[in-house]
């Protein structure tokens, strides 16, 4: 199979519902087979409503209950509902979601399995298995050693992830009160500077320890977290990463920012200089999370830069624990897969998207993947943990996270097992309640993602595919944004953009020609998010929708002067403000990387900015 056989078309419902037809056939068809199924079992059993039941003026009455609530249920969905699925609103991490996922989902609640164990289940935690196994192959982990599940989202993964290296690096402590012969000779440093297989393989030597090494590790021991030492991310963290810290028991004082580049992605140099300088001091670095499309940016950390880091230091005996946070951009690693699942070369990238379709231009191909963003893909294989989203960029509905861990056998760490839901040692798919932090979960959520990886393998014929045109059509609207000038009676207010994507990601401010005032062009940036959102702009009949972040100092110290400064204000200007308001649009239509498309929309999208811009100004 090419990426040529694969036409995303067939795939959505249309911003006009074009496939209505099509989504209202299987949904009818899997309802049909759903009340069949019913039927089936034991068809002796005769029915319970009876059809005298149905005449019953109580029945007829309920009956019409449940229509007007159903009815009042949709006025307020379509009056009080983002319109996501129009290339109009380029906002929120929010788009068309994939038919095989919606169709996926909605069979399979209908089934209501709850996937914590699989005897409840036995349909879609087998369904969660293979998800996991994807994910693990997504990532480049070793086929029958990597392990993932579906969680509620990318918080909890994230929390989850942190819950991994908490109790792993704790291990060794454990270790040095049950079983001392293990680590004899080791000192406390080298014990807080061990590597994950490296605990790893020494817990798997005493299997009728593990309990007691369990027991004695941060899990069991609170006082051991205070010695695990520091947990880095950049500046353009996810807040869910200061919550982690916070239930975690490790603290938010211990979750320290380190400084982003022009590109708003880590400091790698930053980074080591701040490990060294906290190792000479004798406080360990617990572990360092990259992020893979940053939520607010889309900016890629050189995560392969972080590895190098890691090794460097790891031949001076310091060592530290990487979770990549690719809650937003971990599925974009299937771009670089090719259908035999294998990274394809650095020379072989061009070549390929344009044999498989993933760019409909030339151009794209050309500007996209820098060197940096491709690296960083592929040394994503070489962290412990990744969290990923089936809920982003997976096209997936709400609410579907997702953890990926290198090594199957780091699940002893976290595992905790209730009788009255498993059986240790029951050796079936996923006792995976026992496995994560989360209890009953819907089997649906697994259904939908599995539905939607059948349909688009995670690679570039596939899923790589459906990024490719979500990438196409940010390096379009980047295009399309960077520079662009409206004339508002005689003012002239020109558009600047933050960064050239490292993935999807568009930010933008508006400012007017000639102003330095860092306050006016917030203000300025700020009403038109006012007019772009349903705040003054109204919800279903605004005529372009985007969504706003402001980078300010506490979270991002000084790093956004750079832009502040392109957009023509001084340093006096920022140490004034300290905070830089911006738009941000993450491009997910899975349309606009057509060009005529994009084109057909930007003379919508052009008009509304300049309607928005009169009003502001006051010249309607
Ligand atoms: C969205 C996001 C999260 C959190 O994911 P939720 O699913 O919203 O909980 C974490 N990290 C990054 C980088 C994100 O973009």
């Amino acid at each position: 199979m090419s990426g040529q056989d694969l036409n995303l078309k067939a795939l959505f419902l249309g911003p006009k519902s074009e496939n209505k037809d099509v989504f209202g056939k299987h949904l009818t068809r899997l309802f049909e087979d759903h009340s069949e199924w019913r039927k089936n079992y034991h068809p002796e059993d005769m029915p319970i409503i009876k059809n005298t039941d149905k005449r019953d003026e109580n029945f007829l009455g309920t009956s019409d209950k449940l229509e007007e609530v159903l009815t009042e249920l949709s006025v307020k969905l379509r009056s009080k509902s983002l319109p996501w699925h129009s290339p109009r609103f380029l906002g929120h991490m929010n788009s068309e979601t994939l038919m095989p996922a919606l169709l996926g989902y909605f069979a399979a609640m209908l089934y209501n399995g709850n996937n914590v164990a699989y005897e409840s289940s036995p349909g879609t935690s087998e369904m969660e298995e293979e998800v996991g196994l994807d994910f693990a192959k997504l990532m480049g982990y070793e086929d029958g050693i990597g392990w993932g599940h579906i969680c509620a989202d990318g918080s909890i993964a994230n929390l989850e992830g942190l819950w991994y290296a908490r109790n792993i690096a704790s291990l060794p402590l454990a270790m040095k009160e049950v079983t001392p012969e293990l680590v004899e000779g080791k000192t406390e440093w080298e014990l807080l500077n061990m590597p994950t297989k490296e605990i790893l393989d020494l817990v798997e030597s005493v299997p009728d320890k593990l309990d007691d090494l369990k027991e004695n590790s941060a899990r069991g021991c609170g006082k051991k977290i205070e010695k695990l030492g520091k947990w880095f991310v950049p500046q353009t963290k996810h807040y869910s990463w200061l919550k982690a810290a916070d239930i975690i028991g490790l603290g938010t004082e211990n979750v320290e920012a380190v400084k982003v580049n022009e590109q708003y992605r880590m400091d790698t140099e930053v980074l080591e200089a701040r490990i060294r300088e906290l190792a000479a001091e004798g406080i360990p670095t617990l572990g360092v999370v990259g992020v893979v499309g940053s939520t607010e940016e889309g900016a890629v950390d050189d995560i392969h830069k972080i590895i190098e880091v890691r090794d460097r230091l790891a031949k001076e005996g310091i060592h530290f624990y990487v979770h990549v946070d690719a809650a937003y951009g971990g599925y974009a690693r299937a771009i670089f897969l090719d259908e035999n699942f294998k990274f394809i070369e650095k020379d072989q990238v061009k070549k390929t998207y344009l044999e498989n379709g993933v760019f409909e231009n030339e151009a794209t191909a050309d500007a996209w993947p820098s060197d940096d963003t491709y690296y960083a893909f592929k040394a994503i294989s070489e962290a412990e943990t990744v969290t990923i989203d089936p809920h982003k960029m997976g096209y997936i509905p709400y609410s579907a996270g997702g953890i990926v861990i290198k090594d199957t056998r780091m699940r002893d760490s976290i595992s905790y097992f209730a009788t009255y839901v498993f059986e240790k040692g029951m050796d079936i798919p996923a006792l995976l309640g026992a496995f994560m932090l989360e209890g009953s979960k819907a089997g649906a959520t697994a259904a939908s993602v599995w539905a939607a990886h059948r349909t688009l393998p995670l690679n570039v014929t596939g899923y790589g595919k459906l990024i490719g045109a979500s990438i196409e059509g940010a390096f379009n609207l980047y295009n399309h944004f960077n520079g662009k000038s409206f004339m508002v009676g005689d003012k002239k207010v020109v558009m600047h953009t933050l960064i050239r994507p490292d993935f999807n990601m568009v930010d933008y401010t508006f400012n007017e020609e000639g102003n330095t005032d860092l306050a006016k062009m917030n203000h300025l940036t700020h009403r038109m998010y006012e007019e772009a959102s349903f705040v003054h702009g109204g919800l279903y009949d605004n005529d372009f929708i985007t969504s706003h972040t402001d980078f300010a100092v506490p979270d991002y110290g000084d790093s956004p002067f750079p832009f502040v400064k392109s957009c023509g204000m001084d340093r006096a200007q920022w140490d004034k403000e300290e905070k830089v308001t911006v738009l941000r649009a993450c491009v997910l239509s899975p349309f606009i990387g057509n060009t005529a498309t994009f084109n057909e929309y930007m003379e919508k999208v052009d008009v509304a900015i300049q309607k928005k811009l009169n009003k502001i100004y006051d010249l309607r």
